[in-house]
């Protein structure tokens, strides 16, 4: 291994000391991956992170099954830090915002109460989520890393995914969505929330995963019991408090 650049820094993560580089000495050390656009993330428990644009969008579909299916809630979710991988030369792919060190904490601990600790991560079923999606989780390095899950495709510019595909604004679900399961998902979730489930006949009508006035109206239904703003759309903010109070109900009901 070469010296690190002048003006490395070295500093304390996680009870372990990392070798921290700044972009300019990755591409110097490292060769030019191509360009880091990083867009920031809100997942379903209330926890900001950022991703690479080219995976944002997988990475937000792995969360929400997640948070639907997984008890396990995130805490703290960090990604982007150009660095060396622990005890190695080798870049990061925290240095493209391509990995994520998840520390959540079990049903047991209900919002807000859960404290992070640096060693909580999480159960297989939660990792699943990502797995299925390709990413591949710490914990079978062979210096098991538990918190971390990382996107194992080369870094973008370098037959990673096409960023044009995948450049990731602010979603928002509305009339005309046409991610059917993604609607779906949705309904299921507000009818659960509003103690009115999508069925026909029902007052929001049959959990069709489509995203007609009946949809929209619960959607307003579910921001005025919020005490936000109407807009009869799911944008991230709403999408977000939905989702915690959900949480906190599963949490309360376990007790
Ligand atoms: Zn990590």
């Amino acid at each position: 291994m070469t010296a690190l650049p002048a003006g490395t820094a070295r500093r304390r993560m996680g009870g372990a000391m990392v070798t921290r580089i700044t972009n300019a000495e990755r591409n110097a050390r490292f060769g030019q991956f191509g360009s880091v656009t990083l867009v920031t993330v809100d997942t379903p428990w209330g926890v900001r992170t950022v991703a690479n644009a080219t995976v944002a969008r997988v990475l937000r579909q792995a969360c929400e099954e997640a948070a639907d299916t997984c008890s396990w809630r995130p805490q703290r979710i960090d990604s982007y830090n150009p660095r060396l991988i622990r005890g190695s030369s080798a870049p990061s792919m925290h240095g493209w915002a391509l990995a994520w060190d998840v520390f959540a904490t079990p049903p047991t601990m209900p919002p807000p109460g859960g404290v992070w600790k640096p060693t909580a991560t999480f159960a297989a079923d939660f990792a699943g989520c990502f797995q299925r999606r390709g990413f591949f989780w710490g914990r079978n390095f062979s210096r098991q890393d538990w918190p971390h899950l990382e996107w194992p495709g080369n870094p973008p510019g370098d037959g990673g995914p096409d960023p044009s595909d995948d450049i990731l604004e602010v979603e928002v679900i509305g009339p005309g969505y046409n991610d059917q399961a993604a609607v779906r998902r949705w309904q299921r979730r507000l009818g659960q929330w509003l103690d009115k489930p999508f069925k026909p006949g029902g007052p929001y009508g049959d959990c069709d995963g489509d995203f007609g006035p009946k949809t929209t109206k619960a959607v307003k239904d579910a921001q005025r019991r919020l005490g936000i703003r109407r807009t009869g759309v799911l944008d991230a903010n709403t999408m977000t408090e939905i989702t915690y109070e959900i949480l906190r109900q599963r949490a309360s009901e376990r007790r």
